[in-house]
């Protein structure tokens, strides 16, 4: 099964959903051409790498036949830097471009596009956090992925709680730190497809205070690097297994060891957290857009399935003999959910990334967790009716399917559980302005619903279900601003898929607006016309959800809570 990588989708997202869409001028043009290397180089190498795997081999990993190939194609085309800043030798597209190119990538092969995207935010954290000295010598090999990073937070003891975490930093008398400790679950903490491994690293220092407070951030090279920039001695890292997955098996998934390894200290002791937010809500915003992307492989698979599989006379016997699959209402159903999720879910990345390049901070911050989570619980239902729909070939593994849905199913898990997400959003982003950025968001969208209600009638209709999505939203927020800590939590999921859900039909809302102007001008037919059905199939199927959240969170608390296990 190929992969067209949805460019013109992408760029009416990049054009007219992001906010600040920045210089586009080359962005079709890049789309284009990535999506051209993607197909061609990348994506055939995703279903025999999910069958070969990884391996380990006395600490060495090798990726699969025809991964170190295509890196080395990956880099010779410099698309690592897309959306990295020129001054280290990236090309500055903003952010909604980056998003796109980084759903195109994983769309074709999520296992190997993990590995870009580590390094993405080993550059972000860097970019933000790291000294001169450190800028200078890793940026611009990072930004043009000579070498590649990794984020090394879990320990066995420590996943979604990082203030369990015990790997030890002591300070050397020349200014370093000797880290040890055992890493688990590091993604591409070791590999074969680049000469150095930049891997950022939490540890704790000895007089540091417990919890959260007490851990600071290192940078620790797989390859010592000399003054001159070239690589020195190997540091005392090691790989001592890489683990047996669901899904993503051609990523290598590391336990690492770090014994008594040279490391460098990024900023300031103690402050480590605050950083690796930095880089975490990078990676989580583009672990949001791996769901995006899984989602699109699945429909165009299943979309491609439903034209040719026939199977079933038509209910209202408009033929005598089997039809295509897709003609069958059920089918059509489950194609326009995957479609209209995933559509959506884009606009909600696009959105999200234009804002991250805005000083609205608060705005940008809101919307990550609701790009990781929402999204990537949506490609994991959109994934599984992409398995449905091929029936019985979609749990046998020659069609594809189904390892789109194993790929699939990491991506509510890693980056902060879907749980961890929700907590975030609640905690951090929602009750700590007394829903300021909530209510701001509320008052935009009932802006697009006064908007909509000028058009046609269609866009009417989805104007009532966006305003009664945007009540039920405001009726949560109300509530989870006066619950007791304990309510308030047990509501934090489905207030996370609520808001997901609201932002991202919004997106399809504000969509309309411009399919219908566009159309009025005589533009675009088929493309403007399918973009205000989706939005309408979005609309009626999955916005009105939010109804069912909104009771979850404000009726369901006390049952959730006496529940008895
Ligand atoms: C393939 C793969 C790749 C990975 N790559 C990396 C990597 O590169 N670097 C890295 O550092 N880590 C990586 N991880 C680790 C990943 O981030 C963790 O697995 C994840 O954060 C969850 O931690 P855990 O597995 O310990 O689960 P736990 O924290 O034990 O969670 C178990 C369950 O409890 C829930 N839970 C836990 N705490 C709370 C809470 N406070 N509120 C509500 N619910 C809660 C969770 O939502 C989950 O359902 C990877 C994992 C996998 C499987």
């Amino acid at each position: 099964m190929t992969y067209e990588a949805p460019v013109k989708d992408m760029m009416f997202n990049i054009t007219h959903i992001a906010p600040n869409p920045g210089e586009l001028e080359m962005a079709a043009a890049v789309l284009e051409e990535f999506g051209r290397f993607c197909a061609e180089e990348i994506a055939l190498l995703n279903a025999s790498g999910d069958r070969e795997g990884s391996r380990c081999d006395q600490g060495l990993v090798h990726t699969p036949v025809g991964f170190r190939e295509a890196y080395a194609k990956y880099l010779e085309m410099g698309w690592q830097g897309l959306s990295h800043p020129s001054e280290f030798g990236g090309q500055d597209l903003p952010r909604a471009v980056g998003a796109a190119a980084g759903e195109i990538l994983n769309a074709a092969n999520m296992s190997f596009a993990l590995c870009p995207l580590l390094t993405d935010g080993a550059i972000e954290a860097l970019r933000h956090f790291g000294s001169p000295q450190m800028k200078q010598t890793y940026l611009p090999k990072l930004v043009s992925g000579t070498w590649t990073g990794t984020m090394n937070l879990t320990e066995p003891q420590a996943g979604s709680d990082l203030a369990l975490l015990r790997s030890r930093a002591e300070a050397q008398e020349d200014g370093t730190y000797r880290i040890t400790g055992t890493k688990i679950y590091i993604t591409y903490g070791e590999h074969d497809l680049a000469e150095n491994i930049i891997h950022l690293v939490l540890a704790r220092t000895p007089s540091a205070p417990k919890g959260i407070k007490g851990i600071s951030l290192f940078l620790v090279p797989k390859f010592l690097v000399s003054a001159d920039g070239t690589l020195g001695q190997r540091n005392a890292i090691r790989c001592q297994s890489i683990e047996h997955k669901l899904g993503v098996r051609a990523s290598p998934t590391c336990v690492m060891e770090f014994e008594g390894a040279t490391g460098f200290l990024i900023g300031t002791e103690n402050a480590g957290l605050e950083y690796m937010f930095t880089m975490m809500n990078a990676a989580r915003f583009a672990v949001g857009v791996q769901g995006v992307a899984v989602g699109e492989r699945a429909y165009q698979q299943a979309l491609a399935y439903a034209k040719t599989r026939l199977q079933g006379r038509p209910v209202d016997g408009s033929a005598e003999g089997a039809i295509a699959i897709i003609h069958h209402p059920d089918v059509r159903r489950m194609l326009a959910h995957m479609r209209a999720t995933t559509e959506a879910c884009r606009a909600l990345a696009a959105f999200a990334a234009g804002w991250q390049d805005t000083p609205d901070v608060a705005m940008a911050e809101f919307l990550v967790p609701l790009v990781k989570g929402f999204c990537t619980e949506m490609s994991v239902q959109t994934a599984s009716l992409g398995v449905q729909i091929h029936g019985g070939m979609g749990f046998i593994e020659e069609t594809g399917a189904a390892q789109h849905y194993r790929d699939a199913r990491i991506l509510p898990i890693y980056e902060g559980t879907t749980a961890i997400q929700a907590n975030d959003l609640l905690g951090r982003k929602t009750l700590r302005d007394g829903g300021a950025t909530a209510g701001r968001i509320a008052a935009m969208i009932a802006q697009t619903e006064v908007a909509l209600q000028q058009g046609s009638p269609t866009a009417q209709e989805i104007s009532a279900r966006l305003g009664s999505a945007r009540r039920d939203f405001q009726a949560v927020v109300a509530h989870l601003l006066a619950a007791s800590t304990n309510e308030a939590y047990a509501g934090a999921v489905p207030y996370l898929m609520l808001a997901g859900n609201l932002v991202a039909g919004w997106q399809m809302a504000r969509a309309v607006l411009v399919a219908e102007a566009a159309l009025a001008r005589g533009e675009d037919r088929d493309f403007m016309s399918a973009k205000i059905a989706t939005a309408r199939f979005y609309a009626h199927h999955i916005l009105t959800e939010t109804g069912l959240q909104r009771s979850r969170v404000i009726d369901g608390a006390a049952s959730l809570l006496d529940a008895v296990f």
